[in-house]
C-alpha cells in the first residue's frame, strides 16, 4: 500500500550498489533521492510559477542525491546562474538531511513560452535559465575543505549539468537523471544516479576489466531507460524502482537516509549579516516602526531585529 513516504513523493535517499553477474562485489554505486515531501513544503511557501517550481524541485532532488557523496559532514550546494527568466537557482542540503532552496526570477514577466509543465518533460534549462553556469560546492568545514566545480549550462536539463560536473570532479564514469511533477498540491521530485566504482586499491582485483566495463555499460543504459513517469510516480516505492530497473545487476539497497525541509537561518546569522553592512545601508533598512525586518530567502521567515541593535551598529560606525 502506498504511503506518503513510499514513492518519489517521499523524503529519503536510498544508497544502493550493483554487482556483476558472477558475485556480489559492488561494481557500481548508486543513489536514489526522493524529496517530494520537503519540496512540497518549500515550494508552497514560495508560490513560484509552475515551470520555476519544477526546476527548483529538480534542483533540490539533485542536491540531495549528490550530497550523499560528501566524505565528511558538511553542506552540498547546487547553484545555477542564468541570463534568462530564471536568474539564480539554489538548492542545498546538509549531511544530516536538511534541504532548502530558492529561485530568483523575473517576477515582472510571464514564464517563457514552452515551459508549461503540462508537457511531461524535465524543466528546460535553455528555456528557463538561458545561458550561464552551474556551480557545485562541497563545503565540509574549515578542516576538511571546500571544493567548487563549475560547468557551463550547455545541456538541456539540470541533470546534464550535474552529470558533467560529477564526471569531471570524480574522474569516474557517472550518470544522473532527475524529474519533478505535481499532482494537485503535492510535488514529487527525485534524482537517481549511478557511478562506476574505481578499481584502485585492489578492491576489484578479482573482477576482470571486461566484467567491470560490462556492468557500467549496462547500469548506464538501464538508468537512461528510466521513464520520467516512473521517477515521479508517488505510489512507486524507491526500492521497487531500483529493483525493477537494475534487476540484471543484482541490486543491494542500504538503509534510507532522511531528508527534511529545514532551514539553517537563525537570529544570530541575521545579526551577523547586518553587522557587515554600513551605517548608510542599515539606515535605509529601518522601517517606520523602527526595526529592521529581514526575510530569509529560503524559508521566508521574517525576523524583526530590535532597534537597540540597529542603533548600536549605527553609533559604532
Ligand atoms: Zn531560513
Amino acid at each position: 500500500m502506498a504511503s506518503i513516504d513510499a514513492g518519489s513523493a517521499g523524503a529519503q535517499i536510498l544508497p544502493f550498489y550493483l554487482a556483476g553477474e558472477t558475485d556480489d562485489t559492488a561494481l557500481i554505486r548508486g543513489r536514489f533521492a526522493s524529496v517530494g515531501v520537503p519540496a512540497t513544503r518549500i515550494l508552497t511557501r514560495h508560490a513560484y510559477p509552475e515551470a520555476v517550481a519544477s526546476l527548483q524541485a529538480e534542483a533540490m532532488a539533485i542536491a540531495a542525491c549528490l550530497s550523499t557523496f560528501m566524505k565528511f559532514d558538511g553542506v552540498f550546494t547546487l547553484q545555477a546562474k542564468g541570463d534568462g527568466y530564471v536568474k539564480t537557482l539554489l538548492a542545498d542540503m546538509t549531511s544530516d538531511g536538511a534541504l532548502r532552496g530558492y529561485t530568483a526570477f523575473d517576477a515582472g514577466a510571464p514564464p517563457p513560452v514552452g515551459t508549461d509543465m503540462a508537457e511531461s518533460l524535465p524543466a528546460s534549462v535553455p528555456a528557463l535559465l538561458g545561458s550561464g553556469y552551474a556551480a557545485f560546492t562541497v563545503d565540509q568545514g574549515s578542516e576538511n575543505g571546500r571544493y567548487q566545480g563549475i560547468v557551463e549550462l550547455d545541456g538541456e536539463t539540470l541533470s546534464d549539468a550535474a552529470t558533467a560536473w560529477f564526471a569531471n570532479s570524480e574522474q569516474v564514469d557517472s550518470h544522473i537523471v532527475a524529474a519533478a511533477g505535481r499532482t494537485g498540491d503535492s510535488w514529487t521530485a527525485s534524482a537517481m544516479m549511478v557511478q562506476r566504482v574505481a578499481a584502485d586499491g585492489g578492491r576489484l582485483a578479482g573482477v576482470s576489466r571486461e566484467a567491470r566495463d560490462d556492468a557500467w555499460t549496462t547500469a548506464e543504459m538501464l538508468l537512461r531507460s528510466v521513464r520520467r513517469d516512473e521517477l515521479v510516480d508517488p505510489a512507486l516505492a524507491p526500492e521497487a524502482l531500483i529493483f525493477r530497473l537494475f534487476n540484471a545487476l543484482r541490486p543491494h539497497v542500504a538503509p534510507a537516509q532522511p531528508v527534511e525541509d529545514r532551514c539553517r537561518c537563525s537570529p544570530d546569522r541575521v545579526v551577523a549579516v547586518l553587522e557587515r553592512m554600513s551605517a548608510a545601508e542599515l539606515a535605509d533598512l529601518v522601517t517606520e516602526s523602527g526595526t529592521i525586518d529581514v526575510t530569509c530567502e529560503f524559508c521566508k521567515t521574517t525576523r524583526s531585529i530590535d532597534p537597540p541593535f540597529a542603533n548600536a551598529t549605527l553609533t559604532r560606525q
